[in-house]
């Protein structure tokens, strides 16, 4: 027997309305006492909170020794990430990241495309993680621990961690993130694939943008087209969660592709240490930004490259294709990125439509055609509006 009810466990990402009325069906039994999870990041924190609130007993163990730091990096807020901050992470509607109430495409030569009305809700990685980190135990939180060895058999689940004496549960939850060793001990087949293109990631703050880039940007989700690639570029609540104007920040994604052959030189960062995931703010090679700066004045519209010459550390990503055959293992579970890790070609479809801003009293339009020829039109790789929260467990970046 699994350790939740089966239909609750293979039922796929939770809607609005089930986290609403709880997360746990009422049918659900539960037969398990003590969850482990690996892993305190957003799925680690968020699986936290949900178990808590069901009544088991749970500790989360997390690799880093301190607080994790904020990538100041955006994400594109679902609905059911905005209902669970609001049901589970302490905050209010109106905490929980900044409105955009339009979206607009710009041509090379800077000027609209198209420009619509379409409110959407925009957050910050950090906003997040505060408020999921104050929401669940900090006693049950562990710091520092590195998990390094797993069995399980019918009775419950041993996790080793490196330094320290193993411990029993009766689940054991992966939430480790790419790189997962949980999902690398259950099925070492399954492995991110490198989707064939990266993405150029930045923040400027909205007090030291040029007047232009406002009145650019602020209110609206932006896109810029190019041949096999695009920009974009929306507003996120400053580096403590702040949502006044002129405390904000302006976040960006540039999708560019790079042949797997040059993901190496890519990924290798100032310290001379090549890392798979990501090159943090800081470690970008002034060679390999120089060497993008020339594109980026080639293909940018003025106001995305003032954008990206206003941004002081832009970092990277490789895009990256992941999805595992099942969730579920005896008493182990797999959540979050460690799981599925879409490339945002296939999260699109997630973040197209208009958001309902709270109060608001017209009906969702559709997009218009242009809209929906832009979007369906970006390169063969690099898809439209990648941005879609990872948190609620179902789109990526
Ligand atoms: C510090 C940090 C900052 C981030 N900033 C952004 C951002 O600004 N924008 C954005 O879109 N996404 C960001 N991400 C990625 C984002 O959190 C994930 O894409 C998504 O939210 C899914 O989260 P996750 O918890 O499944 O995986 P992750 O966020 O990758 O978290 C996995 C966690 O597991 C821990 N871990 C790994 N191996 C072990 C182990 N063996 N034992 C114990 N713990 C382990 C890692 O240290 C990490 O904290 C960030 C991730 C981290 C870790």
């Amino acid at each position: 027997m699994g350790l939740v009810d089966q239909t609750y466990a293979d039922s796929g990402p939770l809607s609005a309305k089930q986290l609403k009325n709880g997360i746990l069906k009422p049918s659900t039994t539960i037969v398990s006492k003590k969850a482990i999870i690996a892993g305190g990041s957003l799925g680690g924190l968020m699986t936290g909170i949900v178990l808590e609130a069901s009544g088991l007993d749970v500790d989360i163990y997390e690799r880093f020794p301190k607080v994790l730091d904020d990538r100041g990096a955006g994400i594109v807020i679902q609905t059911e990430t905005e209902t669970f901050l609001t049901q589970y992470g302490g905050l209010k509607p109106d905490q929980t990241g900044v409105w955009l109430k339009y979206r607009q495409y710009l041509s090379h030569a800077g000027t609209e495309d198209s420009y619509e009305e379409m409110p959407q809700l925009m957050t910050s990685w950090g906003l997040i993680y505060r408020a999921l980190r104050s929401a669940f135990p900090n006693e049950r939180y562990h710091e520092g621990r590195t998990l390094n060895g797993l069995s399980q058999n019918k009775n419950g689940v041993i996790a080793h961690f490196e330094e320290a004496n193993p411990i029993q549960g009766d689940m054991l939850v992966g939430a480790d993130g790419s790189g997962s060793f949980v999902r690398e001990q259950l099925m070492p087949e399954v492995k991110p694939r490198y989707a064939g293109y990266v993405a150029w990631r930045g923040v400027v703050p909205e007090s030291s943008a040029s007047r232009n880039l406002i009145k650019t940007f602020v209110d609206c989700f932006t896109f810029q087209q190019m041949k096999r690639s695009h920009i974009l570029c929306y507003l996120i609540p400053g580096a403590d969660g702040e949502i006044e104007p002129g405390r904000r920040r302006l976040n960006w994604v540039w999708y560019w592709n790079v042949p797997e052959s040059g993901l190496s030189e890519l990924m290798t960062g100032v310290d001379g240490r090549e890392r798979d995931f990501s090159v943090p703010p800081g470690q970008v090679r002034a060679e390999l930004f120089e060497k993008q700066n020339a594109i980026a004045e080639k293909v940018f519209c003025p106001q995305f490259f003032e954008l990206w010459r206003a941004t002081e550390s832009p970092f990277l990503q490789p895009i990256l294709d992941l999805a595992v055959p099942r969730m579920v293992q005896g008493r182990v579970i797999l959540v979050g990125d460690c799981r599925v890790h879409p490339s945002p070609a296939h999260c699109s479809k997630h973040s197209q439509g208009r958001r309902e801003r709270p109060g608001s009293q017209t009906s969702p339009p559709r997009l218009s055609k242009r809209s929906r020829r832009c979007a369906q039109g970006m390169g063969a790789r690099s898809a439209f509006a990648g941005e879609a929260s990872r948190t609620s467990g179902q789109v990526a970046r």
